[in-house]
Formats: C-alpha cells, sequence, structure tokens
C-alpha cells in the first residue's frame, strides 16, 4: 500500500516525513484529525526495522491520540510523531532541534511531547526551536512529570468502576492488584492505601518493588503470579496487551483498571473481559491525565487545575458505561463511540459557524 492508500484507510490529514543531514535526524510526523483543534500527541523513538514499520506505527499512534483527546474532553485533535533511531546512541542536540524546526514548520497544527525514548530534556532542545511543545520541566514553567496526575485520574476512574460495579465508589477495604509500580504505579499505590484499600503488587524491577514496599503496606508476589491473586480490581500499570489469550481466562477479578497503554491484546479480548463479568475500565480513557497533564501547559500550567480536571476521569467513565450498557457493546467500543459522537458534534458546531458566516459574507447580511 503507499502512503497515500494508508492516509485514506483511517482518514489521516497529513504526513510529514522530516529529514536532516548533519544530525541525522529521520522522523516522521503524523497529524491524524484536527476537527477538534491542534493536533497534539508525543514523540516516539526507536530503532525501527524499516521506514514501513514506523509509518505503521506512527499512524495507528495519531488516530490513538483523536479519540484519547476527544473522549478526555480536550479541545486537541490527534498526532504523534517518530524519529527512527537508537535512543541510546543518536538522543542528542542537534537531532531534536533540527525535530524541532520540523514542528515548528507546521505552523502549530501539530504539538509535540515526550514519550517512548525521549525525555523532558529532548523537549526542552525541541523547545529551543519552536514552542510547539508540552512536557517541559516544572523549573522552566512546564508541566514536568505527568505520574502523579495520570495516577490520580486512574484512582478516580477505579473510584468510577467501583460505584458502577458495588453501587458505591468507596474503596475501603478492597483487595486491588497492581501490575507495575513504576512512575504512575507507586502514586496509584500511595492513593489506594490511603482510600483504604489493600494492594498487592509486582514488577520486575526491584529497587522499584523496594521503594513501594518501604513506604506504604502492600504485599508482593511474583510479576507472572499476579493474574491468579483472587481480588476485586486489576490494575495494569506495566505493559501494554496485558489482557491476552492467556491472562483472560486466569483473571479472579471483577474490574479490570489501570494506567497502561493499549492493553488489549486483540479486539476480541476486550469482548471477553465481558464475557467473563469483568467490567474494564477502556484504557485510554482512564489513564488520559498524563495528556490533560500536558495539555494544560497550553494554556500555563497549574498543577491544582490538573489534578482537578484528571479527577473528571470519574465522569467520562460513567457516561462510558451508561453507553455501554445503552447500546449494548464492551467499554472499549463504548469508549470509541463516545469520542466520535463528540468530535461530530463539535465538528457540526464548528462548520455550522463557517456556514453561517460564508452565508452572511456571500449575501451581505450583516
Ligand atoms: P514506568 O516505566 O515508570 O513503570 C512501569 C513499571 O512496570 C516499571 O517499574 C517496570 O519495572 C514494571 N514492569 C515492566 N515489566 C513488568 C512485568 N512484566 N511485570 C511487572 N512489572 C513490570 O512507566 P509508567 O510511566 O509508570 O507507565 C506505566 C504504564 O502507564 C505504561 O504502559 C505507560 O504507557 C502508561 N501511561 C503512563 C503515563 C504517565 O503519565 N507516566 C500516562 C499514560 C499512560
Amino acid at each position: 500500500m503507499d502512503v497515500f492508500e494508508q492516509l485514506a484507510v483511517k482518514q489521516h490529514e497529513q504526513v510529514a516525513y522530516c529529514y536532516d543531514e548533519v544530525s541525522g535526524l529521520k522522523a516522521i510526523i503524523a497529524i491524524h484529525d484536527t476537527t477538534l483543534g491542534p493536533a497534539l500527541g508525543g514523540t516516539r523513538m526507536r530503532a525501527y526495522a524499516t521506514e514501513a514499520e514506523a509509518l505503521t506505527d506512527v499512524l495507528r499512534l495519531a488516530r490513538g491520540m483523536t479519540f484519547k483527546s476527544a473522549a478526555a474532553g480536550l479541545n486537541l485533535g490527534g498526532g504523534k510523531a517518530v524519529i527512527i533511531g537508537d535512543p541510546k546512541t543518536q538522543h542528542k542536540e542537534t537531532l531534536f532541534r533540527a525535530f524541532g524546526r520540523f514542528v515548528e514548520g507546521l505552523g502549530g497544527r501539530y504539538i509535540t511531547a515526550e514519550d517512548s525514548g525521549t525525555d523532558v530534556r529532548a523537549m526542552e532542545w525541541v523547545r529551543m526551536e519552536t514552542n510547539w511543545v508540552t512536557g517541559i520541566s516544572r523549573a522552566l514553567g512546564g508541566s514536568g512529570d505527568p505520574s502523579p496526575v495520570t495516577a490520580r485520574g486512574t484512582f478516580s476512574g477505579m473510584q468510577a468502576c467501583a460505584k458502577e460495579r458495588w453501587g458505591s465508589d468507596s474503596l475501603e477495604g478492597k483487595h486491588v492488584t497492581v501490575q507495575g509500580v513504576g512512575a504512575v504505579g507507586y502514586y496509584l499505590v500511595k492513593y489506594l492505601t490511603e482510600a483504604g484499600a489493600r494492594c498487592t503488587v509486582c514488577d520486575v524491577d526491584a529497587d522499584n518493588l523496594q521503594r513501594v514496599v518501604n513506604d506504604f503496606k502492600c504485599e508482593v508476589v511474583a510479576p507472572d503470579a499476579i493474574f491468579d491473586v483472587q481480588a476485586d480490581m486489576f490494575a495494569p500499570c506495566a505493559l501494554g496487551a496485558i489482557i491476552n489469550d492467556d491472562t483472560l481466562p486466569r483473571l479472579k477479578v471483577e474490574i479490570v483498571a489501570g494506567s497502561s497503554n493499549n492493553q488489549l491484546h486483540d479486539e476480541r479480548h476486550g469482548r471477553g473481559l465481558l464475557e467473563r463479568g469483568i467490567l474494564y475500565a477502556p484504557d485510554y480513557v482512564i489513564n488520559a491525565g498524563g495528556l490533560i497533564n500536558v495539555a494544560n501547559e497550553l494554556e500555563g500550567y497549574n498543577q491544582e487545575r490538573a489534578f482537578k480536571q484528571a479527577e473528571g476521569v470519574y465522569d467520562i467513565l460513567t457516561s462510558v458505561f451508561q453507553i455501554a450498557k445503552r447500546e449494548e457493546v464492551p467499554t472499549h467500543l463504548a469508549a470509541d463511540n463516545l469520542a466520535l459522537r463528540r468530535i461530530k458534534e463539535i465538528g457540526k458546531v464548528k462548520s455550522f459557524y463557517t456556514n453561517g458566516r460564508q452565508d452572511r459574507l456571500l449575501h451581505g447580511v450583516s
């Protein structure tokens, strides 16, 4: 399939190939949809085996951002960038400044942020060439580490799940298993234990595990044993594709609600959760706190406001559950429907204004 054909499949608006000989930059920026506003999405750096693989990845990720921003109620569209290169050896000032110049060239249609393989430092280099970047350190007036805000949104989402399943949003006395106690998982365990929940955690990183065990009262199990623990909720906060053919039959929980991206290995695993009577909080809805945090930077960062907005995940998830029941679809499809409907409706509001204005201009009506 050629590039235009690939853009047509999921209706992407634009793809920009960026090359700089001096720094060795090879990047692809994809803009999926700007109906709601400028396309915001992070820059991922990875040593992709082929350019085709990089293009497939950036198109998929950009579209995902459209849905995530729309569901989160943000006035942002979906976009993403990938840099083809090894973050260990090619993470350098010249490369990110060259990349920043390409972002600047898009005139604000695309706003970047950090993602896997890039970091706050990289975004500060990008910032030297363009203002269309978020995720700058707090010291420079940016939003800094998004993890506490992501965890707060995830925690609020868990409360919405509890309300949906048990009729009360209290998590007191509930048993939650947490896979991965890194940046987000750590804060999530903090909020959960403060709310009176009991946590069982696992991690492959001994230091991260030790930190959480030192700071909070929680039990530890081996990484692979987390799926077999009898509990009320399972919070995936480590890896993608964690709900799969192997893990789905093993889960002994009533709710899956965590911060990981792309939790369903496949579309059918969302339906599988529903069939097993497990309530699933769609990943891109419950983990929107990170995006809300960087979006806040565009209006002048205010952490209190970011936390408050992240708590809005509660109401968004509640709407998703209502749609799922009304339309008799799994929750991950209900989330897509919520996002698509918002894009369509706001798109109409915008075109109504534009068309009305054109009418007035054409017919000389003031
Ligand atoms: P992180 O790298 O800080 O933490 C992930 C943790 O998972 C690490 O401690 C790692 O050792 C552990 N881990 C890896 N493989 C594991 C395994 N097999 N079993 C158990 N633990 C394992 O990442 P993070 O920033 O905390 O993000 C966690 C997840 O949430 C990721 O999927 C990320 O994409 C998603 N997310 C994060 C944010 C954010 O604000 N950081 C926002 C949205 C989504």
